[in-house]
């Protein structure tokens, strides 16, 4: 359903029972009462909400969720915020998402930034996305996408980004989840490094499978989500060490999975890294409680099935290191990077 369906909805008051009738009535089959009345909770429930006060925050620090795929309903979307206990989240958009975004912005005011992305393969790319980020986006992603790491299509995003001075959010991934699915943005262990130096004023916000799994220095793409405990020297490890312009997205199992699977290893990583390392879910649960499904159904990931991505990590995150770098990771770098108040 297009938001548009929500003629004067979207404000600070909440519309009158009269005007909701009517409301529901036009929308007829569009949505079903059920949904309408969660819209309503929700829109209802945002102004109560109070950003400053870290105290009240179940985690003790205000979260911001970088990681987090725009859902249709308004209601939707902060259902997982608040079941999770986020304060703001950048919304990650495809294609012509303008009016949805903005249709979410007024119904929750400072609660959500937002990406754009676009088919890299596509002549109009730079064209389009240059356009969201006059329309306010305030990065590219998720780039995700069959493309070659240091092919052309994406040469041309990572200079477009350095001029217009926004971060990209890069999805790596080398192993299929399914049969045939295919990998995405190859070739980050081979090439990625020159990439960094090739492109000094582009930041880069590494995320998925491989992005995660060469964290360790024994992974050789035999698996999506390698177990057990990390060899040090792992390239993720060392980039994020050498390169200004390299931050790392903690969402998913693939994030999830690098924090949990050595306890020695983690609370060091996370020192190391404090100033570049940035929470995100990309949890796809309904409730911000692991209602319905987490992780896209996707088999490897298996391990969070019934969970909140978003809670789990936020958990293994507050358990592996003090407060002062917990409160970077979740809350303060994002806020830095995107510029957020
Ligand atoms: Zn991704
Ligand atoms: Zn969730």
């Amino acid at each position: 359903m297009r938001d548009r369906a929500w003629p004067g909805f979207y404000g600070n008051s909440i519309v009158g029972k009269k005007r909701q009738r009517r409301y529901a009535r036009r929308l007829g089959t569009l949505v079903n009462r059920r949904e309408f009345l969660q819209t309503i909770a929700a829109a209802a429930a945002v102004p109560t909400v109070s950003f400053q006060d870290a105290s009240a925050n179940e985690w003790g620090s205000p979260v911001f969720d970088l990681h987090f795929h725009l859902r249709p309903q308004p209601a939707g979307n902060l259902a997982h915020l608040d079941g999770a206990g986020v304060t703001k989240a950048n919304l990650l958009t495809r294609g012509a998402a303008l009016e949805q975004v903005k249709a979410l912005q007024a119904a929750a005011p400072d609660r959500f930034t937002w990406f754009n992305s676009y088919d890299v393969t596509r002549p109009d790319a730079e064209q389009v996305l240059t356009e969201a980020v006059k329309a306010g986006a305030q990065g590219f992603g998720e780039l995700k996408f069959h493309v070659a790491a240091d092919g052309p299509e994406l040469r041309r995003i990572y200079a477009l980004a350095a001029d217009l001075r926004v971060p990209l959010l890069i999805h790596f991934q080398e192993v299929d989840h399914f049969p045939n699915e295919g990998t995405w943005s190859t070739g980050f262990a081979k090439t990625f490094d020159s990439i960094l130096k090739a492109y000094p004023k582009t930041t880069f916000i590494g995320h998925a499978d491989a992005f995660w799994a060469n964290v360790s220095a024994d992974y050789h793409n035999e698996a999506a989500y390698p177990q057990g405990p990390i060899q040090p020297g792992g390239l993720t490890d060392k980039w994020l060490g050498e390169h200004p312009n390299l931050y790392a997205d903690l969402s998913a199992n693939s994030g999830n999975n690098a924090l949990s699977r050595d306890s020695d290893f983690t609370p060091g990583f996370l020192k190391r890294h404090q100033d570049k390392l940035l929470f995100g879910s990309d949890c796809s649960c309904s409730d911000g409680h692991g209602g319905g499904v987490s992780q896209a159904n996707n088999p490897a990931a298996a391990r969070l099935a019934g969970k909140c991505v978003a809670r789990e990590t936020l958990t293994v995150l507050k358990r592996s290191t003090p407060h002062d770098i917990f409160r970077k990771i979740v809350w303060d770098n994002a806020r830095k990077l995107l510029q957020v108040r």
